[in-house]
């Protein structure tokens, strides 16, 4: 068995899906974009993530001969009712978080023991990731194709997929390239089914509209950004809280995977049990610990950014039974929670959330609170 044929078949044993190999040559599409489109990046580009340095494998691992791509179908089981609509799956699957937090990125870990122990070295970068273009990486090695909403699809899998790319400084027997897309040339389900029009052209999304954004990533202090929400992304928000699956859900390449009976998993059918929205704007001890924890501790930790989500969340609802909830959020210690929970009120309207609005102004103390109080009351 030669070296390349040992690494794939290891990695199909650890539960990956699919095994492609390519070279280390740079990604110049990747620059391009970088260059081309510095507005919607520029908040990654100059930050600690320093993406211009994910062009070239050999300022991750000098000495890189090839990148070795797995990658691993997430969806295999049900995900909870109470969960869907409101958490994107990937995070559901925990399959990306490194142990001893948990088991799913374990097959990372394993992976480059593997190679170490072949007499290779490994590129690392952050968490489990190489520091390179993981989709067009996964492309070049042929084992998919990139979406009208630049997502990876994986022929008979779908786009619930997670790349693991691994740099390398041994040569190994490269595949051939993917075709461009597997997208028909009329579909625009995925471009119709995104609430903030975030895939602004074909191939291309604006990050900076895409949900998880807001969610998550915008509280990382990066440049350009706040951790306030945008005000007009708010209402599109919808129930989501943690990323989002709707362009995902729209594509054809995903409907056998929606509609399959597949086997329940025991600890999301626990976790999700103790999830509700109202528990996570108040965020409580036992929320935290059984359900925010076990999801989401990734990117994020600090309560205040899960209650803003939760509040945003509620204020979409309709629900006027939320109210009073809302109305104990704006009096939380952090700014932050007060100000989305006054545009929550605001959203939904009615005598309570005036009463609620009406007496929180007097005593707010924050500049962004009191603008978000005032406007709020504006628009009941
Ligand atoms: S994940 Fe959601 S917000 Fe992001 S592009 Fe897809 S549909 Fe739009
Ligand atoms: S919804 Fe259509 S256009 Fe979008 S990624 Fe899927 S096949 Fe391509």
């Amino acid at each position: 068995m030669s070296l390349t044929e040992e690494i794939r078949s290891y990695a199909l044993d650890l539960g990956y899906s699919r095994v492609g190999i390519t070279t280390a040559e740079p990604f110049p599409m990747y620059a391009q974009a970088l260059e081309e489109r510095s507005q919607d990046y520029d908040w990654a580009v100059d930050s600690g993530l320093r993406l211009g340095r994910c062009v070239n494998p050999q300022d991750r691992l000098p000495g890189a001969r090839s990148i070795i791509v797995a990658v691993y179908d997430y969806f295999r089981e049900r995900f909870p009712e109470n969960l869907v609509g409101r958490i994107g799956r990937l995070y559901q699957s925990r399959s990306y978080i490194e142990p001893p937090t948990h088991i799913g990125g374990a097959r990372v870990q394993l992976m480059r023991q593997f190679l170490e122990a072949k007499g290779m070295r490994v590129g690392r970068w952050f968490m489990i990731s190489s520091g390179v273009p993981d989709r067009l990486a996964a492309a070049r090695a042929g084992i998919c194709e990139i979406g009208r909403n630049t997502f990876a699809c994986v022929p008979s899998i779908g786009t619930f997929v997670l790349i693991h790319t691994f740099i390398v400084d041994a040569e190994l027997e490269y595949d051939a390239p993917a075709k461009e897309t597997h997208c028909p040339p009329d579909c625009r389900l995925c471009i119709e089914a995104c609430p903030t029009g975030a895939i602004v052209a074909d191939f291309r999304l604006n990050p900076r509209r895409c949900l998880t954004f807001s969610h998550v990533v915008n509280v990382q202090g990066f440049r350009n950004t706040s951790p306030y929400i945008d005000p007009e992304l708010r209402p599109k928000m919808a129930s989501w809280i943690h990323g989002c699956d709707l362009c995902q859900e729209a594509c054809p390449h995903n409907q056998a995977k929606l509609r399959a009976e597949l086997p329940s998993n025991a600890f999301l059918e626990e976790t999700a049990k103790h999830f509700s929205l109202t528990g996570l704007l108040k965020m409580d001890r036992e929320i935290e610990t059984k359900a925010v924890a076990p999801l989401l501790y990734t990117y994020m930790r600090e309560r205040k950014y899960f209650q803003r989500n939760a509040a945003v969340a509620l204020g979409n609802s309709g629900d006027p039974g939320m109210v009073p909830h809302l109305a104990r959020a704006i009096e939380d210690p952090e700014e932050l929670v007060r100000a989305h929970a006054a545009w929550a009120l605001g959203q939904l309207g009615g005598a309570g959330a005036r009463r609620a609005l009406e007496a929180s102004l007097p005593r707010e103390s924050g500049a962004q609170a009191k603008e978000e109080i005032s406007a709020a009351l504006e628009r009941i």
